[in-house]
């Protein structure tokens, strides 16, 4: 493969990914215009980043003969649900392994158990070894197993979000309009950086992607986007110089609300807001952290006269997780 390099050249053919193309509609037009992408609309498992991730991995499942998955994630885990779903769709067995310290009662652990995924729950500091060696056994046994990354990390889920990207700029192209922002949840950093990556490639830098981390706190949070971005780019050929990459990586971290599942009153009242208003679900944990966060750098920063794109990454069930929490 010729290798590309970013600021130079820019003829890279984009990926067509209109099997999971997601619709995006104008959601207020005030200071702004907002806009929200419905990855929630993916069609499995209750949609969202992670059905569009488990897709590319179930590709290569399906390429390389791989005949049982082996992930890994806490109960809540929107990941470990799709790929549940996904695995048992395809009748192949599926692993997770599991932090006993986040392992309570959820709904997508609920599902999880529907889909005949086995469970195995571990203490956090034992969940390396268990992955390692429940694939040794597995391959001992005559299984070829196929291992996904938490969350779906890794360079095959960068590529969805590459594509997805690809995804906006056809509707912007369409409809005359350029985003000045994406906003959206950051979590294991994947699906910020290939939006990342699939800006750089298309030279699209006046335009600013923003990631609202939900747990992670900077520089770590950054670097493994960073990180990320690097690896892919390595992967397919691409040469860029590192402050480019440094330049479009923005992820802020004032809205974490405490870690990981944990939000407050202001997003319970912009979910409630937002589902009475234009009758779309988010969740505390990711959806409604993000768009408060948004909502919150908007205001901020004094933002007004923008396009401004908000990416709904899914979580219906966390939804449900919390809903008896809401006065
Ligand atoms: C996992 C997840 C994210 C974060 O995506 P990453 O690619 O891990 O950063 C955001 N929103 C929802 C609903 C998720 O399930």
């Amino acid at each position: 493969m010729e290798s590309l390099e970013i600021g130079i050249t820019t003829n890279l053919t984009a990926v067509k990914s209109n099997e999971m193309e997601t619709p995006i509609y104008l959601l207020s037009n005030n200071k702004n215009s907002i806009y929200i992408k419905r990855e929630d609309f993916i069609p499995f498992s209750f949609g969202g980043n992670k059905a569009r991730k488990a897709k590319y991995f179930f590709k290569e499942i399906d390429s390389l003969s791989c005949d049982c998955v082996v992930t890994y994630g806490s109960s809540s885990s929107n990941h470990c649900r799709v790929i549940a779903n996904m695995a048992a769709s395809k009748n192949l067995h599926c692993y997770i392994i599991s932090p006993e310290e986040a392992s309570s009662e959820t709904y997508n652990k609920k599902l999880m158990s529907l889909f005949d995924a086995k469970i195995i729950t571990v203490p956090i500091n034992n969940v390396h070894d268990t992955i390692e060696n429940l694939l040794s056994e597995l391959r001992e046994d005559g299984f070829n197993p196929y291992f996904i990354e938490g969350g779906g990390h890794g360079n095959l889920g960068t590529q969805a979000y590459v594509d997805c990207y690809n995804e906006i700029r056809v509707y912007e192209q369409q409809n005359n309009i350029f985003f000045d922002y994406i906003f959206f949840a950051s979590g294991t950093g994947t699906t910020h950086a290939g939006l990342v990556c699939g800006q750089l490639i298309n030279n699209d830098t006046p335009r600013k992607i923003i990631g609202i981390s939900i747990a992670r706190t900077n520089p770590r949070g950054r670097q493994i986007v960073i990180d990320s971005i690097k690896s892919y780019f390595n992967c397919n050929n691409i040469i860029c110089n590192d402050d480019i990459i440094s330049d479009a990586t923005i992820i802020l971290d004032d809205y974490i609300c405490g870690g990981y599942g944990k939000f407050d009153h202001q997003i319970q009242g912009d979910i409630k807001s937002v589902l009475m208003k234009f009758g779309i679900p988010m969740d505390s944990t990711y959806t409604g952290k993000a768009y408060t966060g948004m909502m919150a750098y908007i205001e901020k920063g004094t933002i007004t006269g923008k396009n401004i794109l908000f990416i709904h990454t899914g979580s219906a069930p966390l939804f449900f997780d919390t809903l008896n929490l809401f006065q």
